[in-house]
């Protein structure tokens, strides 16, 4: 059995321990800028970046409105191209499929193609159980499985390892799965790249089934699409004689020409690439060409209670870039793992909650709450999410679903706010306490935040805990309140 995300502490919990890694932050704080600013640089080349956001957003929006048409158009056009199509409900109907298949060809490994939705379904360990290895080609992947690791980015999956850990893992590990890497193996990218091919060789000459995923799934003929930088997903969509892909069928694009726009966006927004190096799209079987049986497993696991919700329906637009992840200031410095799931960063935070539901798990109820809603996300969302907007949303959905439990401190302290704030009087009453009691502290010692401005200390408890993560500014001479009302006098 893998490592797994089961069993996660909290957000804040698991947040805290990040931010105690040093290193995990400079690793963290290193990949995302540079991708960030990847990023940048390519979109600035698009005049019509904001014309293919909206088409991209207006798209997909289309499709999940009439999702059941084009599913049921995908699946006639598939079959049509000799591929069998497979509906699973949930991640277990998925897994047992593909394990289904697998037995049925007598096999005893699959190779991989990197593939977030298998990830979310838990396929390597339901692979594990049926005595199946499942070897994962891309590379981040790779590293990720050898140091039996668990994911923490969307598209880089190791992002919080350097290199000299990389080298450390394929060296201790490669050797128990298959060939060996050199002794001599330094940290240089391009020795550890060379390692993982010669690994990853003998097993995709061997392997007679592939599972992949897929980015796009056009409905209109029947063909998949995966894109990818560095070729192993080619080599497992070709080489086997077996191919399965598990595809969320919020993947759907109605027609070939949609394809136009996400091809455009989504290696830019990704790797901050004019086109992805590999850009792989298959429609059933060609006799004699590729794998000669394909299947294709048509995955809900949430996605329908995510399409019933008429604001976070919008979170099923995602393409799975991982810009958001890359420009959260939260994510940057908290990293993947802390937000519990396959699913990590702003996009994680509305996605994980609405596909499994609020109110049932303190992990879950959690996530919407692991941003400041500055709204960056938004900003760079290629398919215009508005996370923010899903994120408040969910808070709500998150307080209500808890109402009539036992109350929280965070409860107590906001029932107290609302009572205060319900009342003009009581309202002015606590704001003149509130600056007594800044006063009072003030003359116990201030110390110095970021910008040589000097703010209070730290509050005594309960409050010690929030002012422990914040700068607490000094209160000024004079509330806005009492100068309105002797302004007012001073006009009279
Ligand atoms: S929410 Fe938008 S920015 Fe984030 S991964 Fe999905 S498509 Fe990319």
């Amino acid at each position: 059995m893998s490592a797994t995300f089961v069993g996660m502490p909290t957000f804040p919990v698991a947040a805290g321990t990040a931010l105690a890694d040093s290193q995990l932050r400079r690793n963290l704080a290193h990949a995302t800028s540079t991708i960030r600013t990847k990023r940048a640089e390519v979109v600035r080349e698009v005049d019509a970046w904001e014309q293919l956001r909206v088409a991209g957003a207006t798209l997909k929006d289309r499709t999940l409105r009439h999702l059941d048409v084009y599913l049921e158009q995908l699946e006639t056009a598939l079959t049509a191209a000799g591929a069998t199509v497979h509906w699973a409900r949930d991640a277990d109907e998925a897994n047992r499929i593909v394990v289904d298949i697998a037995r049925l060809h007598g096999t005893d490994e699959v190779v991989k193609v990197k593939s977030m939705t298998t990830a979310e379904i838990g396929l390597n360990d339901a692979l594990e159980a049926a005595g199946i290895h499942a070897w994962e080609t891309d590379l981040a992947e790779l590293i990720v499985q050898l140091g039996d690791d668990l994911p923490s980015h969307i598209l880089v999956p190791a992002i919080h390892r350097n290199r000299a850990e990389i080298r450390e893992i394929f060296l201790r590990e490669m050797e128990r799965v298959g060939r060996p890497a050199p002794a001599d193996l330094t940290d240089a990218p391009l020795e550890l790249a060379a390692a993982a091919r010669d690994h990853l060789r003998e097993k995709f000459l061997r392997a007679r089934v592939a599972v992949s995923g897929a980015n796009f799934a056009v409905a209109e003929t029947g063909t998949l699409a995966v894109v990818e930088s560095e070729g192993n997903g080619r080599m497992c969509l070709t080489l086997p004689e077996v191919l399965i892909s598990i595809v969320g069928i919020e993947k759907l694009l109605p027609t070939w020409a949609d394809l136009d726009v996400f091809l455009q966006t989504l290696p830019r927004s990704s790797t901050g690439e004019r086109m992805n190096p590999y850009t792989s799209l298959w429609s059933g079987v060609t006799p004699g060409d590729g794998p000669q049986q394909v299947h294709v497993v048509l995955l809900d696991n949430g996605r329908t209670d995510v399409l019933a919700d008429t604001v976070g329906r919008q979170a099923l637009r995602c393409i799975r870039c991982s810009a958001c992840l890359n420009i959260c200031p939260v994510y940057e410095r908290t990293g993947g793992h802390s937000y519990g799931s396959v699913y990590p960063g702003p996009i994680g935070a509305i996605l994980n909650p609405m596909m499994r539901g609020v109110g049932q798990d303190a992990q879950l109820d959690a996530l919407p709450y692991a941003s400041s809603l500055c709204g960056a996300c938004f900003d760079v969302c290629p398919v215009r999410i508005d996370i923010p907007e899903v994120l408040v949303h969910l808070r709500t959905k998150v307080v209500d679903a808890h109402r009539g439990r036992r109350p929280t401190p965070q409860d107590l302290v906001m029932r107290a706010a609302s009572w205060t704030l319900a009342s003009s009087a009581r309202t002015a009453r606590s704001t003149r306490l509130a600056g007594l009691a800044a006063r009072v502290l003030s003359r116990r010692g201030l110390r110095s935040a970021p910008g040589g401005r000097r703010v209070l200390g730290a509050l005594p408890r309960p409050a010690a805990g929030w002012s422990g993560a914040r700068d607490v500014p000094l209160p000024p001479a004079e509330s806005f309140r009492s100068w309105w009302s002797r302004a007012g006098r001073d006009a009279r």
